[in-house]
């Protein structure tokens, strides 16, 4: 797995005032990319720690009592010429904006995400932190590749009571990931827990929603395996997402199928690009109601999709204690393609004819 908590030394930080956002680039205390390699193990987590704090951020919030805060993640992608990309944060900077005036907080200008986190990824980039582009990874078509993970988010003023956060922070960090699953299982079950409501906050990329998938995901864990897999709140009948990523399938009958959006399914933006890549591709992508029933029996290959994960397969689902084995256990071909065309365009070594790559 590979997030840690290595924050890269130019962060963003914003906050809503007189209403317009005011904002900043601030370079956190570092030493050199090759000095801090040399550093003895407590040298460095004092370090990062110094680099994770933001003094001006209140102790009790609305963000850290009672979870009113949202984030986003994006990727920026090493490349060839020694330039870095990052993937469609233009939908980032949309999704983030409805995230906030979901939570009744006033939205991120579509235009400061951009060049907050384009600034940081190119500071960051100029200091030397940032992987450079390794040929190694072509032989393994990018699946060894190195990226910068970049973490928007925001944070309420001090309150105590119930309430709106009307002059939030916006806050942008980055930090080095490699591949983010491990070799390990790729097993999925269904869980009993509840993601996601009607009406609820499903929808948004919000603080609050990661409780009961972390929970999910780690009972999953526990039981060996890799994925927990959420399922409707009414019938427990209808597939919606995986902990943290949206869920695909290739049915026999040579259909994509993935659930529709509504108010309890987030918009993947990795989700949107496949659909994208699939139809190219000559598939037939259907986004509707698809029960675990129809998956178990009509499946032939499945997988979920983010950001952080990009493509994971999965080589089987267990639903009350039946499991069904796709491709018999094999990463599938279509899955296989996708996952191959998508980091071909993230890493630059396939034409990139949506422009979904930005310079920063
Ligand atoms: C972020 C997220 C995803 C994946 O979205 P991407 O834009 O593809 O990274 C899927 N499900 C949930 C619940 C998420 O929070």
């Amino acid at each position: 797995m590979g997030f840690s908590l290595s924050i890269l030394p130019w962060i963003y930080t914003a906050k809503y005032i007189n209403q317009s956002w005011k904002g900043n680039f601030e370079e956190k205390k570092h030493f050199s990319f090759e000095e801090e390699l040399q550093l003895s193990s407590q040298d460095k987590s004092e370090l990062l720690a110094k680099r994770n704090e933001l003094g001006q951020l209140p102790m009790v919030s609305y963000t850290s009592q009672y979870g009113m805060g949202c984030f986003e993640g994006l990727k920026a992608f090493p490349q060839k010429d020694g330039s870095l990309k990052i993937f469609r944060p233009d939908e980032n900077a949309k999704r983030m904006k409805s995230s906030m005036e979901g939570l009744h907080m006033p939205g991120i200008d579509e235009k400061v995400f951009l060049n907050a986190v384009k600034g940081i990824a190119k500071r960051n980039q100029e200091l030397g932190f940032t992987p450079e582009y390794a040929s190694v990874w072509e032989k393994d078509n990018f699946l060894s590749g190195h990226s910068i993970y970049i973490r928007p988010f925001t944070y309420s003023e001090a309150a105590i009571g119930l309430g709106y956060s009307e002059a939030p922070w916006f806050i942008v960090i980055s930090t080095p990931v490699s591949s983010y699953f491990g070799t390990g299982s790729s097993k999925a079950i269904t869980t009993d827990r509840i993601r996601a409501t009607k009406r609820g906050t499903g929808w948004i990329k919000c603080d609050a929603n990661y409780v009961i998938p972390t929970l999910a995901k780690k009972e999953a864990e526990q039981q060996g395996y890799m994925e927990a897999i959420f399922l409707d709140s009414m019938e427990s009948k209808y597939i919606e997402e995986g902990s943290s990523s949206n869920f695909f399938i290739l049915l026999n009958d040579g259909t994509l199928v993935t659930p529709s959006l509504g108010d309890t399914i987030l918009p993947g933006i990795t989700r949107k690009s496949i659909m994208t890549l699939a139809v190219d591709m000559g598939l037939t992508v259907v986004e509707r109601q698809i029960s675990i029933e129809e998956a178990l029996d009509a499946g032939k290959e499945c997988f979920v999709t983010g950001t952080a994960a990009g493509i994971s397969f999965l080589e089987s689902m267990t639903h009350k204690g039946k499991t069904k084995v796709f491709n018999a256990g094999k990463m599938g071909e279509l899955t296989k393609e996708l996952l191959l065309t998508l980091k071909g365009i993230q890493y630059g070594s396939k034409e990139d004819k949506y422009n979904w790559m930005v310079s920063v």
